[in-house]
């Protein structure tokens, strides 16, 4: 007898929902994932609950086995189809962005899946103290078991002393049901769930702010609006000791992968096991890990970067964004282009958990809501540093001035007098190069030509080994060449570098203060497991003066011998073509700035700028940032821009430029009267700003709308179908970089 069920497998980017026969296999659940063919090929599909029409006659393709059960929960989906809406996509898209990866779509291979254990699970709450049921004194630890350590594998309730018998009996009283699915190994050994470290007494501010945030119940949305070093880090970690006592998961994102250990390690003192963390430097295992772990429902505390945002938590008590204006939480390729904060408002909203965004530095969009009329989202301040330890004053060095003085190089005197007086007070400083590599690029000083990468439209930046062999390096797709003596274009040898990158500060250091001891800390010193943390450790354990690097080094780190945060061209950062060039300049700044005199010593930050006017520079000395917030908003507002208005971003991109823009304009044609009658308006088509990469040339379609009004874009598919099938298109809904 035919069985039919209803299969989500790709067939392009959709995905679509196909009949297979289930007789040949056990009972399905809309949720579990099978392997089954389609074309010829093996494929993992999904099982919906939806049925497929079965036409008379037609003889379907069995369900070759079943690879995972419950894959997939209901309420899981709810939140993955949510999000495909915010982000114009298919359901089918996010799905396979939030499963494991190869679980769903083609080539996938078994391994992934690993051993299935028969595992028992409560079908209901068991109230612990209650005793005076009719349950014989096992059955009762039985439940209580389950209850407290989530569900678990009957093998391991057995060497608990809890034989099959007693969970067959419950299972036929219904208070437990079993399955046969996967486990985490280490999940049965978590142990109730109880702080391992004393926290310290709070401030009174943080007392107060978690006061606030306990009365709040839950659904509550709030900002905690803390200066650097006041102990936000502190009040997140007291949030999350109810949800997780009650049996709750908690969140708490982290944007940098950087950030990871030093957040983990305060973790795991204070809850142990219970502490998971999930982020693109595990290994596939260790993902998958983490991720069964937590789909299994026992309580525990993720701490993740962006991508962790859509890890299966079925209960749910807390989500925390750190760092919530970092604009590494938003993805900008490939789809779907979602911003983890706004997955954690649909998140929160959903799971009616309590969301808390915290930042030194606010971003505009979260600061505006908590100022409306029935604000989504309160406002709490820490406004001082743990200690009363004083925010470090900022001194600005007018690099004009310098030069008129007739010093040309790199590094200021004042910054030169400071970091040579480190070493004999045992302090340690911060330096910020907003580039990486030895130099931002090689240009003909005769022609003016700089050497571009041959693929991107990009130019090439000089890098430059251990043993001082120097080679040229494409960011966007890692080509490499050795260089030229010779500039390609007018055959002169006047070639030079340009710019000043770590590496080259580091030179440069080297030669105006001998004995000082350096350490790099960029993607490039960095790279490999552990690679930020080995860095920081040994940077922290004293073995250097100065650490040099790139925009990483101002998030997050707290390191008490660091008295001074320089900055050595802020130029190349306020200037940049970008509606919220001002913003991400000023919270980069700012984040920098607190990085100085976390200790018992004060700290002192130096900025260097040929522009010490600046509006970002004058905020930064008087560090209002709310005055700034005020400042920008009437900006953004007087301008209608974001968040003033809503913007779309169509990307195309396809080996043939020509290709490229033609598709653009014939895609705008198809749409300009739609978009038009929502009053919405075209920028563009135009080339990206950065017109070629990796041999792809790239294209963008700017639509600008009123503010919260829907995007007027037919589905993506449709789209798709207006362009050749070299083309590819990448919608951007709310993009971060304009
Ligand atoms: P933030 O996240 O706001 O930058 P942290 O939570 O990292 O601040 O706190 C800064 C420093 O102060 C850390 O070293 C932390 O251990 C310490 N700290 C935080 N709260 C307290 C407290 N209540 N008592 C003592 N030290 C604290
Ligand atoms: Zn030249
Ligand atoms: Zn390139």
């Amino acid at each position: 007898m035919v069985k039919p069920v209803s299969v989500w497998v790709e067939a392009g980017r959709e995905g679509r929902l196909l009949s297979y026969d289930a007789s040949g296999v056990g009972p399905l659940q809309a949720g579990d994932l099978v392997r089954v063919r389609l074309r010829g090929r093996l494929h993992a599909g999904l099982v919906s609950a939806e049925c497929a029409e079965v036409p008379a006659g037609v003889q379907l393709e069995p369900v070759l086995e079943q690879l995972e059960s419950a894959a997939v929960d209901p309420a899981w989906q709810h939140l993955l189809v949510e999000v495909s809406m915010l982000c114009h996509t298919a359901p089918f898209q996010v799905l396979k962005t939030a499963l494991p990866s190869g679980w769903l779509g083609q080539k996938r291979s078994n391994s992934s899946h690993g051993r299935q254990q028969l595992v028992a699970e409560l079908t209901q709450p068991y109230p612990s103290d209650d005793g005076a049921n009719d349950l014989s004194a096992k059955q009762q630890r039985l439940l209580q078991e389950l209850q407290r350590n989530g569900p678990q594998s009957l093998s391991k309730l057995e060497k608990k002393g809890l034989s099959r018998s007693i969970v067959k009996a419950l299972e036929q009283r219904q208070l437990l049901k079993t399955q046969r699915r996967h486990l985490e190994d280490k999940e049965s050994a978590v142990e109730a769930i109880s702080p391992q470290e004393q926290p310290p007494p709070l401030s009174a501010e943080q007392q107060q702010v978690l006061e606030a945030i306990k009365a709040s119940g839950d659904q509550q949305a709030w900002l905690l609006w803390g200066v650097t070093g006041s102990g936000k880090t502190e009040v997140y970690l007291r949030c999350c000791l109810e949800p997780l006592a009650a049996g709750q998961s908690v969140l708490l994102l982290t944007p940098e992968i950087g950030l990871i250990p030093q957040l983990l390690e305060r973790c795991r003192r204070r809850f142990g096991d219970a502490v998971v963390s999930f982020h693109s430097g595990l290994g596939e295992s260790e993902r998958l890990r983490a991720w069964r772990r937590c789909r299994s429902g026992a309580p525990c505390l993720v701490v993740g970067t962006r991508s962790a945002i859509f890890l299966p938590l079925p209960k749910l008590g807390l989500i925390v964004l750190d760092e919530e204006h970092d604009s590494s939480y938003k993805q900008e390729s490939p789809m779907p282009c979602y911003h983890a904060r706004e997955v954690a408002w649909i998140r929160s909203r959903l799971q009616k958990c309590l969301l808390l965004l915290g930042s030194a530095t606010p971003s505009l969009e979260s600061w505006l809501l908590t100022r409306s009329k029935d604000a989504p989202l309160g406002l709490l301040h820490l406004s001082k540093r743990i200690r009363e330890r004083p925010l470090p004053p900022v001194r600005v060095v007018d690099m004009r001035l310098e030069l008129a003085d007739g010093h040309r190089r790199l590094i200021s005197r004042p910054l030169l007098e400071r970091l040579a007086a480190l070493p004999e007070r045992g302090q340690q400083a911060v330096v910020l190069v907003p580039r990486r590599g030895y130099s931002t690029f090689l240009s003909c000083r005769s022609c003016g030509e700089a050497v571009q990468c041959p693929h991107c439209d990009v130019s090439l930046t000089v890098h430059r080994g251990r043993d001082g062999h120097s080679w040229l390096r494409c960011h966007w797709c890692d080509h490499r060449e050795e260089i030229n003596q010779r500039c390609s274009h007018c055959g002169s040898t006047a070639f030079k570098p340009f710019g000043a990158g770590t590496q080259r500060v580091m030179d440069s250091l080297e030669q105006e203060l001998e004995g000082l001891r350096l350490l790099r800390f960029d993607r490039d010193s960095t790279r490999g497991r552990d690679g930020h943390q080995r860095l920081l450790d040994r940077f922290a354990a004293g073995e250097a003066d100065v650490l040099v690097g790139t925009q990483m080094l101002a998030k997050g780190m707290d390191l008490p011998q660091v008295t001074l945060a320089a900055v050595l061209a802020a130029d190349g950062l306020l200037h940049r073509p970008d509606v919220r060039a001002a913003e991400q300049s000023l919270q980069l700044l700012l984040q920098l700035a607190g990085r100085a005199g976390r200790g018992e010593q004060p700290g002192e930050v130096l900025v260097q700028t040929y522009s010490p006017d600046h509006r970002v520079i004058r905020h930064l000395v008087d560090g209002r940032y709310g005055r700034f917030l005020e400042e920008e908003t009437a900006v953004r507002e007087q301008g209608q821009l974001v968040p003033y208005c809503r913007a779309c971003l169509l990307r195309f991109s396809s080996p043939q430029a020509s290709i490229t823009a033609s598709s653009a304009t014939t895609l705008l044609e198809a749409i300009r009267a739609k978009i038009e009658q929502a009053g919405w308006c075209a920028i563009g088509p135009a080339p990206a700003a950065r017109a070629k990469v990796a041999g792809l040339s790239r294209w963008q379609l700017l639509l600008q709308g009123p503010a919260e009004s829907p995007l007027p874009l037919p589905a993506e598919q449709e789209l798709r179908q207006l362009l050749p099938r070299s083309v590819n298109l990448s919608i951007d809904p709310d993009p971060l970089e304009l």
